[in-house]
């Protein structure tokens, strides 16, 4: 095996989440939660990919995401795969599904929304996917997800 395929080398079953965009990394471990996992976590980053420029990969054994944690990452990479894997085979790909809903997953840009001011959950709409115009559930601001600061 040379040092590449050690690298990006498979696991047994699990998930490998792969065109992760490579500075967008870290936000996908923090949206999918991967460090309160006890199972084994393989992150590697700056790989070439003629599809995002430099991408992560993230592998994650014994560990099969629902479509309500994926729906998460369409704030940061709406690009990803999921590759379901048994017994060493990719059994499914999954492509991330932009939600309807977002909550608590990214703040109101609006300093004066509830929000922002009290501690509760933030709940947006969207209100065009295609360009991922997301609406504030609680004071109407609309932002383009492409600006929006996670939770
Ligand atoms: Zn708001």
């Amino acid at each position: 095996m040379n040092k590449k395929e050690r690298l990006v080398a498979a696991i047994e079953n699990g998930t490998v989440i792969d065109h992760i965009p490579a500075d967008k990394t870290y936000q996908v471990m923090n949206l999918l939660e991967l460090q309160s996992l006890n199972t084994p976590v393989t992150i590697g980053n700056n790989f070439v990919s003629k599809k995002v420029g430099k991408k992560g990969i993230i592998k994650v054994s014994n560990k099969f995401f629902s479509d309500e944690e994926i729906s998460r990452l369409s704030v940061v990479a709406p690009k990803i795969v999921l590759n379901i894997i048994k017994d060493y085979e990719v059994v499914e790909k999954k492509t991330v599904e932009t939600p309807d809903e977002l909550r608590g997953i990214v703040k109101c840009n609006n300093p004066k929304c509830i929000t922002n001011n009290e501690p509760m959950e933030t709940v947006f709409h969207f209100v065009d996917k295609e360009n991922g115009l997301l609406k504030c559930h609680y004071c109407d601001k609309e932002q383009d997800i492409n600006k929006v600061e996670l939770c």
